[in-house]
């Protein structure tokens, strides 16, 4: 039987994440009540999901409800914020309770990990589409921004790059990745906002970016806002062994450079904190790998092993291209 909008919050949506000391009020009334620890900032990102631009329909909700989570939590991490809080607007083609409850389930999982408490929310009747608005803590001053890079820093990733990308050429049937089919879809589908790299490495580095529209675009910005360029070495790039296989029998780095979906962080380190961040670094639980340095000539250069530029690739996706 379908739920009625306010069983279906207090079902599924009310006790999300841990309960948080600095919670006075959540899931219930007009508002949230919520207490900024004194003397920390607040920071802020929303994101949405829309069926059929961000993800295909029929689409795993125990997924689904990880990957709108993770997606703004890999935002926090870009700033080297701390997760707390977050809130949910959900619009549903209809109440159907065995996805909303696997739905519920997915997002449970990764806000307990990260330790973040839904508070509130919005629930409506339409196309199927996921916005979460998430709230964090940084130290007054030092979150990570765009517009720090300064020529001579190097650069660098965390994880491996391009499984996201490859991992929707599996989903839409374009690309049999053979024994590297699972491990793809994972990446796709359940990624891994990298919150403690980007807390712990904040102190070390001069600017970062989560990469969610592919390396080439995303290090764009930080060029872009900090005035600068860069060069980044192919061979250098962290790739897992189904993008080694890829890249091996292809040739073609444009899901490593271009392809969506990674949300790794790429973080630019200034020479005279290079030893602080390889000690801060050994600390992290995932690869950090250097890929480059941040140059004074505005673009990025991206070299091939033959030390010849590689063809140049596309950037990135915009949703309002032309
Ligand atoms: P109002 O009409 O005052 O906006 P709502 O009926 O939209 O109130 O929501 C009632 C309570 O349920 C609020 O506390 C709101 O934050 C919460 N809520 C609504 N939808 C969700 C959701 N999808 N997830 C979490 N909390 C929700
Ligand atoms: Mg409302």
């Amino acid at each position: 039987m379908p739920l009625s909008e306010f069983d279906l919050i207090r079902q599924w949506f009310s006790a999300i994440g841990p309960r948080r000391a600095d919670v006075a009020l959540a899931v219930g009334d007009d508002c949230a009540l919520l207490r900024v620890p004194a003397g920390r900032e607040l920071a802020i990102s929303i994101d949405t999901l829309v069926e059929g631009v961000h993800f295909v329909a029929g689409t795993d909700p125990v997924a689904l409800g990880h990957k709108a989570l993770a997606v703004n939590l890999s935002d926090l991490a870009a700033m080297g914020a701390e997760p707390a809080w977050f809130t949910l607007a959900l619009t549903l083609p209809r109440s159907d309770p065995a996805w909303i409850a696997a739905f519920s389930r997915g997002l449970a999982g990764l806000a307990e990990s990260a330790g973040v408490q839904l508070v509130g929310g919005d629930t409506t009747r339409g196309p199927l589409a996921i916005t979460i608005q998430v709230h964090g803590f940084v130290e007054p001053g030092r979150a990570i921004r765009r517009s720090g890079a300064r020529p001579g820093d190097h650069i660098f990733v965390t994880g491996t790059l391009g499984d996201g990308a490859l991992g929707l050429a599996v989903e839409l049937g374009r690309y049999d990745a053979g024994p590297h089919r699972a491990a793809l879809l994972e990446r796709l589908h359940r990624p891994t906002p990298r919150l403690a790299a980007g807390c712990r490495l904040a102190p070390a580095v001069s600017g970062g970016i989560d990469i969610s529209d592919g390396l080439l675009a995303d290090l764009g910005h930080i060029c872009t806002e900090s005035g600068v360029g860069a060069r980044i070495l192919a061979e250098r790039l962290p790739l897992s062994p189904a993008l080694q296989a890829w890249t091996r029998t292809t040739g073609d780095w444009r899901p490593v450079l271009a392809g969506g979906d990674d949300y790794e962080l790429c973080l630019t380190v200034p020479p005279e904190r290079m030893a602080e961040f390889r000690i801060l670094a050994q600390g992290v639980d995932c690869p950090v790998t250097e890929i480059g340095r941040i140059e004074e000539a505005p673009g990025i250069r991206c070299i091939g092993a033959d030390g010849a530029p590689l063809a140049p690739i596309k950037p990135g996706f915009d949703h309002f291209a032309a």
